[in-house]
């Protein structure tokens, strides 16, 4: 494993890292403050869109991708550090079109799609024009175990109807959200992997209805918005199946590999910004006639930071480049590692920062309490930490079977 940066890449990185420092991180402060003081009303702020075709016009679009022409074609090792820096701001992945659940869902259309899925939604997600939705978890049900869905996508003669509930759906409340992938079961009969469909659901398809929007730790992070969504016999076309009907667990399988390596790398962005803001607020203040980086075991938290975040990385660039050699079979176990160890690590920081900022870390002066947020809500999103240690389990278990 060679981890250097090739001259391609190191030029990228240079770029995204100037953008989100001169364009996207001065602006930040403002734009929430302006978010805030919408609540409860998703909609996009004129400069998302202003920034989003001056990074496009730049280059700087889609780099997540690694399938030309859709992308320019960067591994996920190379993708990495680009996406660490989107990771140190909130708002840098949509405006480089590389924001989730978009970037799983593209890849769905590229890997599984058919010909018509693709021409129909490719181009304008490609182009964030519109924006997409994930719904395969369920308020009814486990959902971590992604067999136990119980919505229905039963296939009548030339058409494919869907019914039941799904919640937690990221993204459903934008307002440019045209289109939703919902995961259905179609075969309580078969065996249990090929139970279940996935199938494309245009937004304002009759019968789809966005019930509420559910706040995470009091926000409702717009104007994303995690929704939870009812399906009341949505009639499709057949053709809007994704690559045939019950092959719903092996797309969810594959659409959430390269996904979970994404929010992986962000998240060492956005823990690297929790360590330089701990630091500069320790210096920059003093108690008991001393800075505050001086007191007590405030150094030894410094240290642990920088080694969590250096070993994380380098196995956020391990997960990638054994999925770009091995594909994300070969990298299921690295692909859990991370996922467990990324937002744990950002969650330990986070608090700790919070802790050396005083009262000010919890307010709205910082973007502490979202980054806390963030790792707390990603040791649940694609998959809790207990379910990717029973994977990693499992795998290491079988070398002695
Ligand atoms: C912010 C956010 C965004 C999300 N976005 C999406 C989205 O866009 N689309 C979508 O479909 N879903 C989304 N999710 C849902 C997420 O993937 C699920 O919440 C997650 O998979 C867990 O499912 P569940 O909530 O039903 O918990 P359950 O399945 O009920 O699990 C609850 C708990 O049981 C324990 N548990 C489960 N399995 C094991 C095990 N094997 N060993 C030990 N303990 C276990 C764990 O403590 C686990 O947290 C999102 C969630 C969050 C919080």
């Amino acid at each position: 494993m060679d981890f250097s940066l090739s001259e391609r890449c190191q030029d990228y990185l240079t770029r995204v890292s100037d953008f989100i420092e001169q364009e996207i991180v001065p602006i930040e402060a403002d734009y929430f403050a302006q978010i805030q003081q919408q609540a409860g009303n998703c909609h996009v702020l004129p400069i998302i869109e202003t920034l989003k075709a001056k990074a496009k016009a730049q280059g700087l679009w889609n780099l997540f991708m690694p399938v030309e022409p859709y992308g320019v074609g960067l591994t996920n090792e190379e993708y990495a550090p680009l996406a660490e820096q989107m990771g140190r701001s909130f708002i840098a992945p949509e405006i480089f079109n590389c924001n989730a659940p978009d970037t799983g869902n593209m890849e769905v259309l590229i890997h599984y799609g058919s010909a018509e899925q693709k021409a129909q939604w490719l181009p304008k997600l490609l182009s964030g024009e519109i924006r997409s939705a994930f719904c395969m978890t369920e308020p009814d049900v486990a959902s971590s175990d992604a067999t136990n869905m119980a919505a229905t996508a039963i296939v009548e003669g030339d058409e494919v109807v869907l019914n039941g509930r799904k919640w937690w759906s990221t993204g459903i409340g934008h307002p440019q959200c045209e289109m939703i992938i919902f995961m259905g079961l179609s075969y309580p009969d078969a065996p249990k992997h090929q139970q279940h469909s996935m199938v494309i659901v245009p937004k304002n398809a009759p019968g789809v209805k966005v019930e509420r929007l559910l706040p995470v730790f009091g926000e409702l992070h717009e104007p994303y918005g995690h929704g939870e969504v009812s399906f009341t016999n949505v009639r499709l076309p057949k053709s809007a199946i994704i690559a045939g009907a019950g092959r719903g667990f092996e797309i969810a399988q594959g659409r959430l590999g390269p996904g979970r390596i994404h929010h992986a790398m962000r998240t060492i962005g956005a823990a690297e910004r929790a360590l330089e803001l701990l630091i500069t607020r320790g210096l920059s203040r003093s108690a008991f006639g001393k800075p505050l980086i001086e007191l007590g075991g405030n150094k030894d938290i410094i240290a642990n930071a920088r080694m969590a975040i250096e070993q994380a990385r380098l196995l956020t660039m391990k997960a990638a480049w054994t999925i770009d050699t091995q594909g994300i079979k070969g990298a299921m176990s690295a692909v859990s590692q991370i996922k467990v160890v990324a937002p744990n690590i950002l969650q330990t920081i986070a608090d700790q920062a919070i802790q050396i900022h005083g009262g000010a870390g919890l307010s709205d002066d910082f973007p502490l309490t979202m980054l806390f947020a963030a790792a707390r809500m990603l040791r649940l999103a694609d998959g809790p930490d207990e379910v990717h240690r029973a994977l990693i389990a499992k795998l290491e278990l079988k070398k002695y079977a």
